[in-house]
């Protein structure tokens, strides 16, 4: 695709992440030469290693906090799309340095908004559904203020979105860049690092090496769980989409379970007969999360196609291969000694 006479270009910061790494390759497959910039902080590096053979693929190491890079700033005029998916997503990885999470999340942000605006691209924030926080209302509705907590753990990164959010449509208020905003739902599937410490896959990862499983609470607390790539289709259709984008739009599949539901539903893939401990549930942590995506299908035309049952076998299969630790088959299972340790629990 070309601009000004020259290739366009479309910039994916955060992209050699879990979500950002499959959004990347989408956007490649679409025949888009994508600009990839990562700090590496939360990536697993090996996310890219297809992509890094192609031509239209090219990476980046940069952290978002500090000015964009000389290499971005003169190809400014080729920018046509810009999103931003750059900040660590699991508990336990933002809240290991808050500070680093809300400068991430607001100055990063402003950064690439900035290089929005003077590109005259189009921008995307990738929110999250943590701006309800512990919600009062369920399932969560776009228009619902959410109830946050300013003071705690999490607020590093829920404020830090909410913030983003502020800034994202105060630029689009302004006439300075065109905005699209994603609140993103729980995701899950291949390229999740194995100890980010969310809970598919410390669930997975411990089922598989047959080593303790941990359950936060008594884990009859919700969460709704979305397979990678129909949320990637989400966030493609979000940024090519026409309609409004002064309002965000709920991205996650309504499919909601308790943490024992999803634990059931992992133990019977994996066969795996590891022992279950029970730890303390960490501050804030919200009870119910289930998106209401009424708006993100009248205006994408867009909902979940694949069932838990099956992204979550995929997820399975993805993990077993790459930690090399074979689900139960009728010869035994084998354990996974190489696994890394899990990132701390309850915070
Ligand atoms: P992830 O941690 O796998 O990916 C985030 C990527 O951003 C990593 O590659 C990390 O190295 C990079 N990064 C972090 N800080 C950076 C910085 N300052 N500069 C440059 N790169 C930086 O997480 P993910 O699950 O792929 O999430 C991607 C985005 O989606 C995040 O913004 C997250 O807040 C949002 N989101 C994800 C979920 C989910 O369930 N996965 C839910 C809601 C929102
Ligand atoms: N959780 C759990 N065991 C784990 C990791 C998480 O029981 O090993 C719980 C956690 O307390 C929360 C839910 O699973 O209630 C989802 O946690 P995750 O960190 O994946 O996402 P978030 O809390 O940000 O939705």
């Amino acid at each position: 695709m070309m601009r000004n006479g020259k290739e366009s270009l479309v910039l994916v910061a955060g992209g050699a992440g879990f979500i950002g790494s499959h959004l990347c390759q989408a956007l490649v497959d679409r025949g888009h030469s994508v600009v990839c910039l990562d700090n590496l902080q939360t990536a697993r590096p090996s996310n890219l290693r297809a992509l890094e053979r192609l031509p239209g693929f090219e990476f980046i190491e940069h952290d978002v906090v500090q000015p964009l890079p000389a290499s971005v700033r003169e190809r400014t005029d080729r920018f046509t799309q810009i999103y931003n998916l750059a900040c660590a997503a699991s508990p336990p990885q933002y809240q290991a340095d808050p500070e680093h999470t809300m400068l991430t999340n607001v100055v990063g942000t402003d950064h690439l908004l900035k290089l929005a605006e003077a590109a005259g691209a189009r921008f995307l924030l990738t929110s999250t559904s943590e701006v309800y926080g512990d919600p009062e209302m369920h399932p969560q509705r776009e228009s619902y203020r959410g109830f946050v907590s300013c003071t705690g753990p999490r607020a590093c990164y829920d404020e830090g979105k909410r913030a983003a959010e502020t800034l994202t449509f105060d630029y689009a208020r302004m006439g300075r860049a065109e905005v699209r905003v994603a609140r993103i739902f729980n995701t899950y599937g291949p390229h999740m690092h194995p100890d980010d410490g969310r809970v598919v896959s410390n669930l997975i990862c411990q089922a598989l090496s047959g080593r303790e499983i941990t359950i936060y609470g008594d884990g009859s607390q919700t969460r709704s769980f979305c397979y990678v790539s129909d949320l990637v289709d989400g966030l493609l259709r979000l940024m090519d989409s026409e309609s409004d984008g002064m309002e965000p739009v709920n991205l996650g599949n309504p499919n909601e379970l308790t943490v024992n539901e999803l634990l059931g539903h992992i133990l019977k893939l994996t066969g795996s007969d590891a022992p279950v401990v029970h730890k303390p549930l960490p501050k804030d942590d919200p009870r119910r999360r289930r998106p209401d995506i009424g708006r993100a299908k009248a205006r994408l035309g867009w909902e979940p196609r694949v069932p838990l049952a099956e992204g979550l076998e995929k997820t399975v299969a993805w993990f077993a291969e790459e930690l090399d630790a074979p689900v139960r088959t009728g010869r035994g299972r084998r354990q996974w000694t190489d696994m890394p340790a899990v990132a701390a629990s309850a915070v």
